[in-house]
């Protein structure tokens, strides 16, 4: 019998005052655990109770963990949204998952109560101090929470892949716990980490391997909404962080910020965990250098928990790697036949372990494509070391074959980002009409610098042979971005990146 709300619980119990959440306001674990108590009670005066999907829609503000782990005590089955979300697109969530109740924060209700609207579903408000306007009086708090089976659904987190409708990930209640436990080791984890973060909690990596995993280990939280990185720079030297969160772009973000912090000033920074997107060596140098503290890259999926791997903290950190399996976890690279790949050779990336999906809610011909027994198929192209270290070289969906000849993006972009002008950069295919596709470079210069192809051209060729030299150039003041901040390459307009040429 396990649920997540009790690890964190098991914290309050023995420790009360101990501080679950620093900023933006201070929140013991004895206090978490009595708002999470009092949504608990709430839910089930409402009527509803275990195995009941709940739609839950919030930024990350400490209100996201006190409904959260309620919802969890209450046996209820999260699904948690992106704060962006329009109306069409928590229609088509709330038809899909079948939840009768949405808990929205209070400044995204509107496009909440327009999906909710014409489909007779309950929306509750929520403000500050959990309030939730719409919801029933409850009498006191849930004092128990409800004892999952191991393999209850417990979360569903939608994620669209490359075509087609938004899937509903299905993770347990030991998919939840054994994320956390298997990242608590490879971290050194203790209850003494403060960690800092402007991940969104509605998506698995800020969710699970973020949130769960630091408050089941008693360790303290500090949210940044909207992400800011002066803010988090700041929140490093005043709240004396051991511990940052985040995607690439994030990093960069904050190479680029305006706040100077002297080196006494991050003394106590052990650890920045980077995941959800390639990291530039690049990236990891500058940030070392200026911030005296080493990016360690994990990987992984919605489907895998948001756990695959880490470079341990107790081993060789191997940088362009993403680092061995975490405990429990085992990986397999396959050639296109199926058969394992060897040493070194670049394959399709399949885990096995505990922290792997059920299924996708209501889709078994998704789940039994994505799902090859116990092994899920993540679509990411990479390989294995002589000693289990992943090297990801790219999503199989980015891969560009120009004329014949692979192009991995990733290899590029390492490329372009050691150039001092550059500050982000995508690289994607394009159709071309001899090539079958051309390599394509949208770049985002540093403020008030002026780059153009002919400079490109000649700082990759300085690199790259030259199939793999970008043709296509276009110089943009930003990229598209997705709920962690990933560059979302799908949304780049190809059509118009060809007509520019
Ligand atoms: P969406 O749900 O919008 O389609 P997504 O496909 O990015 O988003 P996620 O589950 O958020 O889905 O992200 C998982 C993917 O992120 C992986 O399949 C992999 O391609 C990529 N990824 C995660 N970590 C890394 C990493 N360290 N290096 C390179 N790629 C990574």
């Amino acid at each position: 019998m396990v649920n997540i709300a009790e690890r964190v619980w098991d914290v309050a119990r023995s420790t009360p005052r101990r501080l679950a959440l620093r900023s933006p306001r201070e929140i013991s674990y004895g206090q978490l655990r009595a708002a999470n108590q009092r949504v608990a009670a709430t839910v089930l005066a409402s009527g509803r109770g275990p195995h009941d999907r709940v739609l839950l829609i919030a930024p990350s503000v400490p209100e996201f963990p006190e409904v959260y782990y309620g919802l969890h005590a209450a046996g209820c089955t999260v699904v948690t949204m992106n704060t962006m979300s329009t109306a069409h697109e928590i229609g088509y969530v709330l038809d899909d998952s079948g939840a009768d109740l949405v808990i929205v924060w209070h400044e995204h209700v509107r496009a909440a109560a327009e999906a909710a609207g014409g489909r007779d579903i309950e929306v509750w408000e929520l403000g500050e101090g959990t309030e939730m306007d719409g919801a029933p009086a409850a009498p006191g708090g849930a004092t128990e929470a409800f004892e999952h089976d191991p393999q209850d659904t417990v979360v569903i987190l939608y994620t669209s892949g490359t075509t087609g409708q938004p899937k509903g990930a299905e993770l347990t209640a030991a998919n939840l716990v054994d994320t956390a436990d298997s990242f608590r080791p490879v971290l050194n984890l203790t209850s003494e980490d403060r960690l800092g973060t402007a991940l969104p909690l509605f998506h698995v990596f800020g969710q699970a391997a973020c949130m769960n995993t630091f408050l089941a280990a008693g360790a303290s939280l500090s949210l940044v909404h909207p992400f800011d990185p002066d803010a988090l720079l700041r929140l490093m030297r005043d709240e004396r962080l051991t511990a940052l969160a985040g995607v690439p772009t994030m990093w960069n973000a904050m190479l680029h910020a305006r706040t100077a912090l002297a080196p006494g000033d991050v003394a106590s920074m052990r650890i920045a965990l980077s995941g959800g997107a390639s990291l530039p060596a690049e990236v990891i140098e500058r940030f070392a250098d200026r911030f005296g503290c080493a990016i360690l890259e994990g990987y992984g999926l919605t489907e895998s928990t948001g756990a695959a791997t880490f470079n341990d903290v107790n081993r060789e950190q191997r940088v362009g790697t993403v680092g061995p399996a975490l405990p429990g976890t085992s990986l397999q690279v396959r050639r296109p036949d199926g058969a394992c790949a060897d040493e070194d050779e670049v394959g399709e990336i399949l885990m096995s372990g505990p922290t792997v999906m059920k299924g996708y809610w209501n889709r078994p011909e998704a789940t039994a494509e994505a799902l090859d027994g116990d092994w899920l198929r993540t679509g990411d192209l990479g390989s294995l070391d002589a000693d289990g270290y992943l090297r990801i070289v790219d999503r199989s969906k980015d891969l560009i074959i120009r004329g014949g000849y692979n192009v991995y993006p990733r290899e590029v972009e390492e490329v372009l980002y050691r150039h001092p002008d550059i500050v982000e950069v995508a690289v994607v295919g394009v159709p071309d009409g001899y090539y079958g596709e051309e390599v394509a470079a949208v770049i985002v210069a540093s403020p008030g610098v002026e780059l153009d192809g002919e400079e490109i051209t000649r700082w990759t060729k300085g690199y790259l042979s030259s199939y793999k030299v970008p043709r296509v150039f276009s110089f943009v003041d930003q990229l598209p971005k997705g709920a962690t901040g990933k560059i979302l390459k799908r949304s780049i307009d190809r059509e118009a990146l060809v007509a520019r040429r």
